[in-house]
């Protein structure tokens, strides 16, 4: 016995109920407290999309005093990859955004998508369908409407070994009521009797999902909008298996990233590996912070925010449906910014754990934390990234800096840079060691050959340092001490000798 499934159109609501239940999604519910799920697919490395999917369920959750689930929606088997599962539950840790409740592995809730096949099977909502792939296609070529044709829905052929079809009503609609879209209407003409099992008895990922939401009390659907399309098909199984009365739950599909052609972010032209971000060095606050703003914005249009501040003023209204700029410029910035929020200490701490997960080999067999305290300061003013630390500091902890050639080739053509450098030699072995007399010493010596302290100052820069630019040259010089320096000195004298301008 089938209710008449083609009565469920929504089009006969009063607007003002409909506006007025779209207005109450979100706010505190003291009665029942949200239930929210990130459902990934293990189908590969963690994409930038499915962490701000993760993040707003997280926010979501943390500000309604709700509940995140994690489900692995791991049925199809080459999805099954168990390195992409850790890829999974690593990208969360990384992020921070840690689960209520699972990871539930749907491969190992087959029994209850059974459960829910028959269900459906005896209540007359599918019907077994025999056809492959290619007479589907011969038959329908010439359809207006593409899909499946219904041919097998009326034929009342046995359901074992056959894939199973939804009977989609032939009338009527679906409304999807979608807190960032409003209200999307889905015409039941348009849609196609679809596949709810294949003919070995899996579920296909529209029933597995409903049936898990389910059975795991999901009040708020907050997922990529590139599900939207399949939340019609996931409508009518929820009503055929829970009836058509049930209350659903909230729909907020959130907007497509783009990139700055505005072409929806792709892993072959876009960096959207997590690993690579955490690779580069970038916090996984200001990352999180990133994230929340792509289709989400706070009310007063601030931006630089901490989680606890995104977490207190999060809620899906303010989610906006234009297509989200994921622009790393501007992510990076961020990241600068949030580096620069932290406490001296933290950075430190921070900055050299990362260090050492870097691959540098000095930074593994050279790093000294005694050095790394004294300068952190220095760089944290100036990186946007911890990857940018490595060619900042290296100079500090090699046995000899890396030498930027094209600087040397032009020093060595530049008949002062000997002078200087048998100048310096002289001035720094006798002056104070401390980073304002060796300012003054470096400002009088060029005083002596009539040169700026800048133009001075180039050669033992690059002496020192091993390149052109880099943190401030006195400071850094005082860390490294006289003996280090002179050496420096005499080593550049001989290499710029060594190396003949052309
Ligand atoms: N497993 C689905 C996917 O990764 C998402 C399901 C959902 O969020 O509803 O595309
Ligand atoms: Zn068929």
């Amino acid at each position: 016995m089938r209710p008449a499934l083609d009565s469920w159109s929504l089009r006969d609501l009063p607007g003002a109920f409909l506006a007025q239940e779209l207005r109450y999604v979100g706010a505190v519910d003291t009665n029942t407290s949200p239930r929210v799920r990130f459902a990934p697919s293990p189908t590969g490395y963690f994409h930038v999309g499915s962490a701000r999917t993760a993040l707003f369920n997280w926010l979501f959750a943390r500000r309604n005093h709700g509940t995140f689930i994690l489900r692995i929606e791991d049925t199809d088997e080459e999805r099954g990859r168990e390195e992409w599962v850790s890829g999974i539950l690593s990208a969360l840790a990384w992020l921070g955004l840690e689960y209520d409740e699972g990871p539930y592995r749907q491969s190992e809730r087959s029994a209850l998508h059974a459960d829910a096949l028959t269900r459906l099977w005896d209540g007359g909502y599918l019907y077994a369908c025999g056809c492959n792939r290619e007479e589907v296609l011969e038959r329908t070529k010439g359809n207006q409407t593409p899909g499946y044709d219904g041919h097998c829905r009326e034929l009342g052929l046995a359901r074992e070994g056959r894939a199973l079809r939804f009977r989609t009503p032939r009338d009527g609609i679906t409304v999807v009521k979608d807190v960032v879209r409003g209200l999307v209407e889905f015409p039941h003409r348009a849609m196609e009797d679809f596949v709810v099992s294949k003919a070995n008895g899996s579920p296909l990922f529209v029933l597995a999902n409903v049936v898990d939401d389910i059975d795991m009390g999901i009040t708020h659907v907050i997922r990529g909008e590139d599900l939207l399309p399949s939340t019609p098909k996931g409508i009518l199984l929820w009503k055929a298996l829970e009836g058509s009365a049930v209350e659903l739950p909230v729909f907020a599909h959130l907007p497509m990233l783009v990139n700055e052609k505005r072409q929806k972010l792709s892993k072959r032209r876009d960096p959207v590996s997590l690993e690579y971000f955490s690779e580069q060095g970038y916090l996984p606050e200001a990352f999180c912070n990133y994230l929340s703003l792509l289709g989400w914005s706070h009310p007063s249009g601030k931006e630089l925010m901490t989680m606890e501040e995104i977490i207190q003023s999060f809620s899906l209204e303010d989610i906006n449906h234009s297509p989200a700029f994921f622009d790393v410029v501007k992510l990076t910035h961020m990241n600068g910014e949030h580096i620069r929020l932290l406490d001296a200490d933290v950075f430190a701490a921070r900055s050299s754990a990362w260090l050492d997960t870097a691959p540098v080999p000095w930074a593994r067999d050279h790093f000294d934390m005694d050095t790394y305290r004294r300068i952190a300061h220095i760089v944290q003013e100036r990186v946007a990234t911890l990857a940018e630390i490595i060619p900042m500091v290296d100079f500090f902890f090699l046995e000899s800096p890396i030498y930027d050639q094209a600087a040397i080739e032009s020093l060595a053509t530049n008949d002062t840079t000997r002078k200087i450098v048998t100048m310096a030699l002289d001035i720094y072995s006798r002056c104070t060691w401390a980073p304002d007399a060796l300012h003054e010493a470096t400002a009088a010596m060029g005083n002596e050959i009539a040169l700026k302290l800048s133009r001075a100052q180039a050669p033992v820069r690059v002496a020192v340092t091993g390149k052109r630019v880099g943190p401030p040259l006195f400071e850094s010089m005082a860390i490294l001490g006289r003996e280090r320096v002179l050496a420096r000195l005499h080593a550049f004298a001989a290499l710029v000798a060594r190396t003949t301008p052309e």
